[in-house]
């Protein structure tokens, strides 16, 4: 069975059409269950944040949770769950776990896309990159990331990676940042997605690397699959490369949410 569970909607101001229209893409791809998980508002990001305008507005949430649930009444032949991307920062987690507290979510996909105030995915600075010393950066990025999972807020950490999006790495073997990151997704029992998205960005390679898939394997964390979807023609896009490398890496069994209680599924 494969599934994707990592599908947005126009009310993230960058993504394109209907919801309609990723549900028929989905059965057009023949998956098998597909998510959607839309960004979380960003109301509580710290103040000061630079430019964050590419979330729902809070008061678009009920909206966005009653449109999924209409869909999984509409389209009984493949299942829809009602999922979340939720931006993690660690100065307003508790107010980030109040604004998910009342809704039967399947799954919270937990991203971090930001260091401070700076988005680090956003094209509009990525001047950042050259004035920072890039292994710290990295650094950094991976303890939100731990701390991400720490919270106990999330099902799955989303784009483990992202960091290297437009292409900055470090020129240093990042195998212990990697082994740290590893045992700390372990010890809070979260999943982790593939996130084909990496390969339409300028890094051209899937979240996460394969380093770090390797790892995150040889550790027996849960992994799950998404494609990070912000046009119905993406969904399940790219998902025989990633099929093919967790198949070459041996797994047999992906993460499935329901209620937010994880199952393993064969992967087909
Ligand atoms: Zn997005
Ligand atoms: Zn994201």
């Amino acid at each position: 069975m494969t599934l994707d569970y990592h599908l947005h909607t126009t009310r993230c101001q960058h993504a394109t059409g209907t919801m309609d229209e990723y549900v028929e893409q989905g059965l057009k791809m023949g998956l098998k269950e597909i998510g959607f998980a839309d960004h979380l508002p960003l109301s509580p990001a710290p103040r000061g944040t630079w430019s964050c305008d590419w979330a729902m507005q809070e008061e678009e949430l009920e909206e966005y949770i009653s449109d999924v649930i209409k869909l999984q009444k509409e389209y009984p032949e493949i299942k829809i769950k009602l999922g979340i991307e939720a931006d993690y920062f660690p100065e307003s987690i508790k107010k980030t776990k109040t604004l998910l507290n009342n809704s039967s979510w399947d799954y919270i996909i937990g991203s971090v896309h930001h260091i401070g105030p700076w988005p680090i995915d956003s094209s509009l600075y990525l001047g950042e990159f050259t004035k920072r010393d890039l292994y710290k950066t990295y650094e950094t990025y991976f303890e939100l990331v731990a701390g991400a999972a720490r919270s106990g807020l999330y099902d799955i950490m989303g784009h483990l990676d992202v960091i290297k999006k437009y292409g900055f790495r470090p020129q240093v073997d990042l195998g212990s940042l990697y082994k740290d990151l590893v045992k700390e997704l372990k010890a809070s029992d979260v999943a982790f997605e593939i996130n084909t998205s990496g390969l339409r960005k300028p890094v051209k390679e899937i979240y996460p690397a394969p380093a770090l898939l390797e790892e995150l394997l040889k550790g027996n964390v849960p992994v799950t699959l998404g494609s990070d979807s912000h046009a119905p023609s993406e969904v399940g896009k790219d998902f025989e490369v990633a099929i093919k490398l967790l198949k070459e890496f041996g797994v047999s069994k992906i993460a499935s949410f329901t209620g937010r209680t994880r199952l393993l599924i064969p992967l087909e």
